[in-house]
Order: C-alpha cells, then sequence, then structure tokens
C-alpha cells in the first residue's frame, strides 16, 4: 500500500502498523483451525499528538476490533501499534503497566462499564489508587473532585451511585473516571451511540475542551459519520476489516469517492416544504462472510459499480488529492 503522507514533522504519537485480527472459525478433526474470520486485515494508521483520528463504518466492520488491539485486549494475529514510537504490541504486564495509565478507553454503555455498587467518587479514584500512589488521600480526594468538575460534574454527585445519574451525566462519570490517570490517548468506542442527540452534541463539547485543556489524543470510534466529522482531523472508513477511504475529515466528507463511503454519508431525507429532498443512498445485496474473505473488493456484493476485475483483484490504493486516498478500482 502506498504510505499515507500527513503534515506532521516528529514523530506519530500513535501508530497502527498493518495491525490485523482473525479469529478460528472452523477446525479439522485433529484440532487444527482450517478457517479463519478477518476481522481486521492490514489495518495502519498514525495521529499525531493532541489529534483526532475518526474511524467509522458499519457494525462488524472492524472497528472495535482494531481499538481493542491497540489497548491490548486483543493481541493482533500480524502487525505492530508504536506509542510514541515504542513498539508495545508485545509488552508483558509489568512492562505495559506505564502505558496502561497513559491509554485509557470509554465505553459505549455507560451504565455497565460502571461498577453499581461504587460511588462515583470512589470509581474516579480507583484509577488514582493503581496508577498514582504518590498521592496521599487529600490529594487523591482533591484531583477527584477537580476532574468531576472538569467534566461538568458537582461535588456532591461523588456520593451518588451510577443508578442516580441521568445517561448522560454517567458517561461525564467514564470520562471522570478515564481522567484519572492522567492519560495522553483515550479510545472512545461508540462512546456516545446510547444517548439522545441532544446530549451527545454535549458529550462530545466536553471531549472536545477536556482534548484542548489536556493536549489529549483520541480515537473516536463511531458508526454515525456525522458525529465522528464534528470531532475528528481525520477520517478512515472501514468496510469489512480493511480500510477502504481515509484522509483529513474536509476531504472525506466533501469529496467522497468510495462506493460505501457514499452510502455511509448519505443524508436521511428530510422534508422542507418546496424542495425535493436528497435521495438516500440503499446497499442492495448481502454482506459477504468474513470467513476467508475473497481475493477481491469486500464490498463487491453490494457495490452498484462493481466490475468482473472487482470480484477477482483486491483494489489498489489511489491517491485522490493531498491527504486523500481510496481503495478502490474506480480511482486506479
Ligand atoms: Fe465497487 Fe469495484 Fe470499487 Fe469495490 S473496487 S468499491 S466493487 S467499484
Amino acid at each position: 500500500m502506498e504510505e499515507y503522507k500527513y503534515e506532521y514533522h516528529g514523530r506519530f504519537f500513535l501508530e497502527a502498523d498493518g495491525l490485523s485480527m482473525h479469529f478460528p472459525a472452523k477446525t479439522d478433526a485433529f484440532g487444527r483451525t482450517t478457517s479463519w474470520i478477518h476481522a481486521a486485515d492490514r489495518v495502519s494508521f498514525k495521529v499525531p499528538k493532541g489529534k483526532t483520528l475518526g474511524i467509522v463504518g458499519e457494525s462488524g466492520c472492524g472497528k472495535s476490533t482494531v481499538g481493542k488491539m491497540l489497548m491490548n485486549i486483543y493481541q493482533p494475529t500480524e502487525g505492530r501499534v508504536l506509542y510514541d514510537g515504542v513498539d508495545i504490541t508485545h509488552l508483558s504486564g509489568k512492562q505495559r503497566r506505564p502505558y496502561v495509565k497513559k491509554m485509557q478507553l470509554v465505553w459505549q454503555d455507560p451504565y455497565s462499564s460502571l461498577d453499581p455498587r461504587m460511588r462515583a467518587g470512589a470509581i474516579v479514584e480507583e484509577g488514582m489508587r493503581n496508577f498514582l500512589p504518590e498521592l496521599s488521600e487529600q490529594q487523591r480526594r482533591e484531583k477527584m473532585l477537580q476532574i468531576l468538575n472538569m467534566c461538568g460534574l458537582y461535588e456532591e454527585h461523588a456520593s451518588f451511585y451510577p443508578h442516580q445519574f441521568s445517561g448522560g451525566q454517567r458517561q461525564r462519570v467514564c470520562i471522570a473516571r478515564a481522567l484519572s490517570t492522567d492519560p495522553e490517548l483515550i479510545v472512545c468506542d461508540e462512546a456516545v451511540s446510547a444517548l439522545d442527540v441532544s446530549i451527545q452534541a454535549q458529550i462530545i463539547n466536553l471531549l472536545m475542551d477536556l482534548q484542548e485543556q489536556m493536549q489529549l489524543t483520541y480515537l473516536f470510534i463511531s458508526h454515525d459519520l456525522n458525529i465522528v466529522r464534528f470531532i475528528s482531523d481525520e477520517i478512515i472508513v472501514m468496510y469489512l476489516g480493511q480500510i477502504v477511504e481515509r484522509g483529513t475529515t474536509e476531504k472525506v466528507y466533501l469529496h467522497r469517492a468510495h462506493p460505501y463511503t457514499k452510502a455511509l454519508f448519505s443524508p436521511t431525507p428530510v422534508f422542507t416544504p418546496g424542495k425535493k429532498p436528497e435521495k438516500k443512498t440503499l446497499l442492495q445485496g448481502d454482506v459477504i462472510s468474513p470467513v476467508d474473505p475473497p481475493a477481491g473488493c469486500r464490498f463487491a456484493s453490494r457495490c452498484p459499480y462493481a466490475q468482473e476485475k472487482c470480484r477477482k483483484e483486491d483494489p489498489p490504493w489511489s491517491n485522490l488529492e493531498e491527504d486523500h486516498y481510496v481503495k478502490c478500482h474506480l480511482f486506479a
């Protein structure tokens, strides 16, 4: 694949270098794996410090798998994760500890990711106990209150249990917990998907404010392009385990090229009196199985422009313009 260029002088803060994740699908009589589920294939990207990379795609496209490989929840089948230039892919528990402190995760469902028996204050202090042992009890409490405040919560919220918060407030507690270890990178995996639209906007604004204050780097994973567009500096679009389009947010949004990205960005028709609503692109055809996918384009079964070549040959990467790349035979 052609190297993806980025206007950045210095080393990249986070790098995924050819990450693949294959899970066994079938075994033979001797217990040997005969076919594999390709959850992610050769996924590469680079994120400078203080920036946000958005990963977007439908459910099952591999975007969360990529997040889990970065967070060491999955060990990649192939490829490397580089954190500020250091290969952290195969570090042992003890070697990895400093990176666990620096890399935090905010999940989709704030309710199930918080211990219902713990008060919000204790939830936020837990990370400090593990990773900032130098803090006294008094310092921990002060820091906890400061973080809650930064996340738009008040002192009295420290004594609340998760069920006493609204959905948006619970996600604020999750973000506060992530901030408790003084992280540099936060992976937000569908972090606002379970929230109402107005609350989503508040949480996105909070994340953007925190990024500015703390120079945080985000990997923002979502199926919703409009949300990803709002918060990201760059976007990668994934389909069935592969990246199919990538570039700066503006380029991918305004000059979307891959037929899949176009369908994903296709607007929900809005009725305006006197105006014909813009047509929504509906994808036809079945999604191919991720078990030993064919050599050709994985989107061919749903693509309105598919040709014979698409079914046989893996599309090459094409450079459409500066900072904008697409993997499709139409542009080769
Ligand atoms: Fe469609 Fe072919 Fe492009 Fe795949 S390579 S997106 S099938 S035109």
